[in-house]
């Protein structure tokens, strides 16, 4: 396994892009859009940056992975030799279904095709190629450089030697693999969307305020940050779309968004991203305050 291609140069796709150039692979980064591809670079400078800062890195590491990366709007050229390829593009099962049967049209015969989706079925985008045993779900966590673990998820056709090659991998770049498969939501989001959900419901209830259910959380269990601050940071429109597929591919009531999720996403409140959710963001602050419609 040498050259790896990332399709998609977004927030997980820059990540990705920044772990495999730091281990040492040469990195060629697609995007649709030169705009995000010059974003990406930028982040993923500032990323090294700060890991500098840091001391986790000095500055000859940074000049080796900026030099390990190269960028593409054109597909072909991207996959050109590459013996990986991560799809890390916008969640859509149609686009990321047209994508899958291009790469397989254009990537080299042996070359595993991997996605970072954070909910389609791998078995569903491996059946729009010839090659489905070499398909196979590479879920990383958001900061990538920072986050330890990568979901690996076998669809239905994914050979062993494909995940063997994929886990073997993740601990190359340094991350902790956990090979799951292919269900509705895999397990990271199986487990932690109905919980988010059932906070979304303990507030709609009346049964605790936003802090109060986020303090509960975060002292009574450890967590570093409340499941409504974390559905805020994740995105609301995420969180719903991710229990919309737990509720139709199960069927079953109790993966079923609450009214209030459903209705937050429809006026716009997507959390941190558009300034406001369960709590309220204001650029340059990083003070939280309970969202108006919210405070008590
Ligand atoms: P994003 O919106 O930040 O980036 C998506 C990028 O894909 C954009 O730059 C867009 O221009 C590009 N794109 C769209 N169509 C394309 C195409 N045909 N070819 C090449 N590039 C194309 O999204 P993101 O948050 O980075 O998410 C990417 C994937 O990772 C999604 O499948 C998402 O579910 C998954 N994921 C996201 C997170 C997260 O916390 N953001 C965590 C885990 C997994």
């Amino acid at each position: 396994m040498k050259a790896v291609s990332v399709i998609g140069a977004g927030t997980m796709g820059n990540g990705i892009a920044h772990v495999f150039a730091l281990n040492g692979f040469p990195v060629r980064m697609a995007d649709i859009s030169p705009d995000a591809l010059e974003k990406a670079l930028l982040a993923i400078q500032g990323n090294l940056d700060r890991m500098i800062k840091k001391e986790l890195i000095g500055e000859p590491e940074k000049a080796r992975a900026l030099a390990n990366i190269t960028t593409f709007t054109d597909l072909e050229q991207a996959v050109s030799g590459a013996d990986l390829v991560i799809e890390a593009a916008t969640e859509q099962e149609g686009l990321k279904k047209k994508i899958f049967s291009d790469l397989d049209r254009l990537a080299p015969e042996g070359c595993i095709l991997a996605t970072n989706t954070s909910s389609i079925s791998i078995t569903a985008i491996a059946a729009v190629t010839k090659r489905p045993d070499k398909v196979i779900g590479m879920h990383f966590m958001n900061p990538v450089p920072m986050m330890k673990l990568v979901e690996v998820i076998r669809g239905y056709s994914t050979s062993d030697a494909v995940a063997q090659v994929i886990m073997d991998l993740s601990r190359r770049i340094g991350k902790a693999p956990v090979e799951v498969n292919d269900y509705p939501g895999f397990v990271a989001n199986r487990i932690l969307m109905p919980m988010i959900n059932e906070a979304v419901y303990a507030l709609y209830e009346g049964v605790a305020g936003v802090l109060e259910i986020d303090t509960v959380m975060k002292l009574g269990m450890a967590h570093p940050m409340g499941p409504l601050q974390l559905a805020d940071f994740i995105g609301l429109d995420v969180c719903l779309s991710i229990l919309q597929v737990l509720h139709a591919g199960f069927g079953n009531p109790k993966y079923a968004p609450c009214p209030l999720l459903v209705n937050m996403v429809a006026a716009g409140k997507l959390g941190a991203k558009s300034g406001e959710g369960f709590y309220r963001y204001t650029a340059g602050s990083k003070e939280l305050a309970v969202s108006t419609r919210f405070a008590k």
